[in-house]
């Protein structure tokens, strides 16, 4: 009798132990291919998230430019296990959705894209990076924004959707540098619209969000988020003095006038960082949002030298004022890392991760 009951507890405590473990897998992990992790069931504290962010990088020119590949960059597994034991805890990724999802509607994003950029954020995931994805280089919202509308709201929805089990490091980033015809104003309006809709499947997502007028801090003042909204990073991109940062660059009509600009470190130029910077600080104290620095970064063309202190200066300006940031960018005209050589440009990186 006493091993019959003896029995029956055995039973009931291995079936309880199974119950809970598979209902936990099954709820909850989008699959096993990464260490299994919740999303929230409340709100976050966006201040700690973006510490979580901390100190990142960007892996530009691969799912921006129209296909992958087209820029000069093919994500490599291994690009991530580098990052991670480089120091860096988290990856800015730009998507350029838009060139991947049917032009009307009901706007489907390609599901064999969708597959691709599931598979990179896997690999992030896998090394313990925290990540942020957004919409990059979406042309056609900044020069015809309203026929946009709708399409911009259900690339949002299916993204949501597609991530909303994806945990808590996945930050959303609305939209990369508005500008043109997306004024300020009607910005201001896509961005209240797009949190609606992300926040129907992903009430507890830390979102992302940057200013018009190309992400720089000029917009930051036009910039409204509703005040309710608290789960948010606002995103600032910062390449001043642009004649020494942007000093050749194919894409910026005249820059090979400022070829030979350096950056000294002089107390004037400093000066100018940090009333740049000390703007945003306010910005943030007055609104109570933590600030991320989701773009910064010295052309190749610049020279090493006034790279390395410019770009030394600037991320521990952020540091110190408590920001997360993103140096522009990994392994391509801007990159820290030399992808022919699978090296470390070692004076960038000690530049960024001392
Ligand atoms: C753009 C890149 C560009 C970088 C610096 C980014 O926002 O997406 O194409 O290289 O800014 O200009």
């Amino acid at each position: 009798m006493l091993i019959k009951y003896y029995l029956v507890f055995i039973l009931f405590l291995i079936a309880s132990f199974s119950t809970v473990a598979c209902s936990e897998k099954g709820a909850t992990a989008p699959d096993e291919e990464y260490p299994y992790e919740v999303p929230s069931d409340t709100v976050l504290n966006p201040f700690a998230v973006n510490e979580r962010l901390g100190r990142g990088i960007n892996m530009g020119n691969a799912l921006e430019a129209p296909a992958e590949g087209d820029w000069g960059v093919t994500i490599k597994d291994k690009y991530f296990t580098e990052i991670k034991n480089a120091g860096f805890q988290s990856v800015r990724i730009p998507i350029r959705w838009n060139a991947h999802a049917l032009v009307d509607s009901p706007f489907t994003i390609d599901p064999v894209f969708f597959e691709r950029v599931d598979y990179v954020l896997k690999q992030a995931l896998k090394n313990d990076l925290a990540l942020i994805i957004n919409i990059h280089h979406y042309v056609d919202i900044f020069s015809e924004p309203e026929n946009q509308r709708t399409r911009f709201l259900s690339i949002w929805a299916q993204l949501a959707d597609h991530y909303k089990k994806y945990p808590d490091r996945v930050v959303f980033e609305i939209l990369n540098e508005p500008h043109d015809n997306l004024t300020a104003e009607l910005w201001n309006d896509f961005l209240a619209e797009a949190i609606q809709v992300i926040r129907i499947t992903n009430p507890y997502r830390t979102l992302m969000i940057g200013m018009a007028e190309w992400g720089g801090i000029a917009g930051l003042n036009k910039l409204i988020i509703p005040v309710d909204e608290r789960n948010v990073i606002v995103t600032t991109h910062y390449y001043s003095p642009f004649h020494f940062t942007h000093q050749g660059a194919e894409w910026v009509e005249g820059s090979d006038a400022w070829l030979g600009t350096t950056w000294m470190g002089t107390q004037t130029e400093k000066n100018a960082v940090i009333s740049d910077l000390g703007s945003v600080v306010s910005w943030a104290q007055a609104h109570n949002r933590p600030i991320n620095m989701g773009e910064f970064g010295a052309y190749s063309k610049a020279d090493m030298a006034s790279r390395v202190r410019w770009t030394s200066y600037i991320a521990r300006q952020a540091e110190n004022f408590g920001w997360s940031w993103h140096y522009w960018e990994f392994c391509s005209g801007f990159g820290a890392y030399d992808p022919s050589s699978e090296t470390w440009r070692s004076e960038l990186l000690n530049a960024l991760i001392p």
